[in-house]
């Protein structure tokens, strides 16, 4: 499928007229957002603007109550994402990593990247699974990119905080997902490490279509591609960052109050 508005970008994912409700208050009102095959987005917006509620969607954690969400295979498969199971869509090819790194303390690098390959594979092949020339090529690739070929041994409650971020995108990565869905990675890290994750997700453009969820407005400058401004649950303005930057709504409803949030 085809994107609406860039029409010679192949679709990986379109949602479309989705509204979630609870309790009678719309976290998400008629959202509709579609991203494009291999690309890096940005999604800004204040707090309560349904960000996390909008990943919940699409990971299956939570289901619309209409409107569609659906993943477009690189087979030409479409799967209806409201009807999978949630513990179904990291083998979709669907991957999430949430504000928090959750790494294996106390495993070593390598290993915490040894086990996200394995549990890729689901439970019981992976009792059984012995680590190939493939699995060791994977995982060194993937210690490459996020560059910390040189921690491979150490335990990763030793990591600093940047370090273990890198290292959950890395878990991410060793499962090889179409989708990665990237919950503030910036937050909490110095200003290097911060601008060393900016480098790590360009790089990984065109190979894995990605979201990123972020409030570092210079963060957002330095990965920015097509940015999209959500607000009460919908799109208010999708564009540029110089676009979305000097945008008066968007100065009113976010960047206005950024001063004040942080
Ligand atoms: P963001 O991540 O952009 O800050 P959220 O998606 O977490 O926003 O929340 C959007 C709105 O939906 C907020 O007003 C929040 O209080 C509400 N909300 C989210 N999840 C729930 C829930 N499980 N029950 C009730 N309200 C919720
Ligand atoms: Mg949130």
């Amino acid at each position: 499928m085809k994107d609406p508005l860039f029409k010679d970008t192949d679709l990986v994912l379109s949602v479309s007229g989705v509204d979630k409700s609870f309790d009678g208050f719309k976290a998400i009102n008629d959202l509709s957002f579609y991203l494009g095959e291999g690309e890096l987005r940005t999604v800004i917006g204040p707090n309560g603007a349904g960000k996390s509620t909008f990943m919940d969607l699409i990971t299956a954690r939570s289901r619309p109550d209409c409107g569609e969400i659906v993943f477009h295979k690189s087979d030409g498969h479409d799967i209806d994402l409201t009807k999978v199971r949630d513990h179904h869509i990291s083998r979709l090819g669907i991957a999430r990593k949430f504000q928090n790194p959750t790494v294996y303390s106390s495993h070593s690098v390598y290993d915490n990247l040894l086990l996200s390959l394995e549990q890729s594979r689901g439970v019981i092949q992976s009792l059984f699974y012995k680590e190939s020339q493939f699995d060791r090529d994977k995982i060194h690739e993937v210690l490459k990119t996020i560059r910390l070929e040189d921690k491979k041994n150490i335990l990763a409650g030793s990591l600093s905080h940047g370090q273990k971020q890198w290292l959950e995108i890395g878990m991410l990565l060793a499962q090889s997902p179409k989708i990665m869905l990237v919950d503030e990675p910036a937050a909490g890290m110095s200003d290097e490490e911060t601008d060393r994750t900016g480098e790590l997700l360009l790089s990984l453009e065109g190979k894995h279509s990605i979201i990123v969820i972020e409030h570092d407005m210079e963060f957002v400058r330095q990965i920015a591609r097509r940015i999209t401004v959500l607000h009460q649950g919908s799109v208010l303005k999708e564009g540029a960052f110089d676009s979305v930057k000097n945008d008066p709504e968007v100065i009113e409803v976010y960047l206005g109050r950024q001063g004040r949030k942080h």
